[in-house]
Parts: C-alpha cells; structure tokens; sequence
C-alpha cells in the first residue's frame, strides 16, 4: 500500500502543520501504516492503524424512467471532478461547521444505493437533509464558489472549495444565490432547497470530500440527526 494515499501537509500559524487523511469508503478493514515523510523523502515518523468495518446499510430507492434516464450536461462531470480534485493552498475553512439546513437527515452516508431491489454498485457519498423547497441553505464553513450552476443529473449546485484540499458539494438546489469565483463565509446563503436533477422529491444533499475523498459531513457536524419519520 505504499503511497496508496499521499496525504499533503499544510503549514499552519502556529509552526505546525496539519494534514487530513480521508480513507475510501470501500477501504477494506484491517490493519493498515501511516508514514510521515521529510521534505527530503526520509521516513521521520511511521505509525500504524486499524480501519474497523463501519457496517454501511443498503437502501432501496425507486427512481421514476425520467430520473434513470437523466443524462449529465455536457461539463458536468468534469466540473465536479475539477472541484474535488482541487488543492488551493490558502485554508477557509475553521471548525465547527454549520448545518447546511438546521434539520434531520433521511439518507446517511456511505448506504449501499439499489434501485428497485437491484444492487446499483453506488455508494452515498453524502447526507439527504430533509426539508421543503425553497429553504435558505448555508455555506457549511468558508470558501470560494467554484460551481454555481444548474446541472441536469446534480439539478441546482453549488461546489465550494474550502481550501487545503477540503470541498463540499450541495445538489438539486432550486436556485443557486451566488456566482462563481465569490467568496463566502461559514453560513453565507448558497442556494435553496429544491428537488431538481435526480432526485424523488425536495431536499438537500450535501457532501463534504477531503482530497477528493467523500468523507462523513457527521464528522464535522456531530450534532445532525436521523429524522424520526
Ligand atoms: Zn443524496
């Protein structure tokens, strides 16, 4: 597993410096060995860890023929790749971040998708915020508005990158409320809820990635809960 995942350091005020490592979903448990390497190359420091198996649930859902048949805009995936492939050295984000929407969540992250029964390979790589349409939704920390568009798979998004390799995505908005290349702080209105590209009805799914890596916005935001029903 050498270099299976560089992580990159950054400098931080204090003389330190900070790197996350985020791990694929579909990481395989067992144990595994972080290595902190100098400027030069040489091992300085080597550690090692377990990953224990998050046990992700399966959830069927029941796209309408319209939905299975949405196709990207020409772009549309490139521009997302680009955003989670983004490094910018200058870091926006401070923590605690803030809820997208102040609500509950109906899907967690890293379920297992089947469409009808079937097993679709797809993982979820975000939260489902459940709320009606045209709910304010808030820049989770701060960033620069790389994607304000309206897609036709992701419908209404908005992509921000925070810096330091961290990005988060926010789909099927009604509308997006900023332009590209803005600058917008921790709880700045991105967007509203809607229910455009695919999706069954209105909500908000937000993802956080850490170098390009989907990781659970849970982790950063310990306070949002599964809704009730
Ligand atoms: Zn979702």
């Amino acid at each position: 597993m050498e270099n299976a995942h560089p992580v990159k350091l950054y400098p931080r005020s204090d003389d330190s410096a900070l790197g996350l490592m985020a791990l694929p979903v579909k990481l395989k448990p067992g144990p595994y060995t972080i290595t902190v390497k100098s400027a030069g190359g040489e091992t300085a420091l080597s550690a090692h860890f377990t990953v224990v198996d998050a046990h992700f649930e399966i959830q069927d859902i029941h796209p309408t023929k319209a939905m299975k048949e949405l196709k990207p805009l020409p772009g549309e995936d490139d521009k997302v790749a680009a955003l989670l492939a983004t490094e910018s050295a200058k870091g926006y984000w401070t923590e605690p971040f803030v809820d997208p929407v102040p609500t509950c969540m109906t899907s967690s992250f890293g379920v297992e998708r089947y469409y009808d029964g079937k097993a679709t390979g797809n993982i979820h790589r975000g939260l489902d915020l459940r709320s009606p349409e045209g709910r304010p939704v808030k820049a989770t920390t701060g960033g620069v508005v790389q994607i304000a568009r309206m897609f036709r798979r992701h419908g209404g998004t908005i992509g921000l990158d925070h810096g330091e390799g961290v990005t988060s995505l926010y789909l099927h908005l009604s509308r997006v409320a900023v332009r590209e290349g803005t600058v917008v702080r921790k709880g700045t209105v991105v967007g509203y809820v809607g229910s455009t590209g695919f999706a069954t009805g209105p909500h908000l799914h937000w993802s956080i990635y850490v170098h390009g890596q989907a990781v659970n916005p849970l982790q950063w935001t310990p306070e949002m809960k599964p809704c009730a029903e």
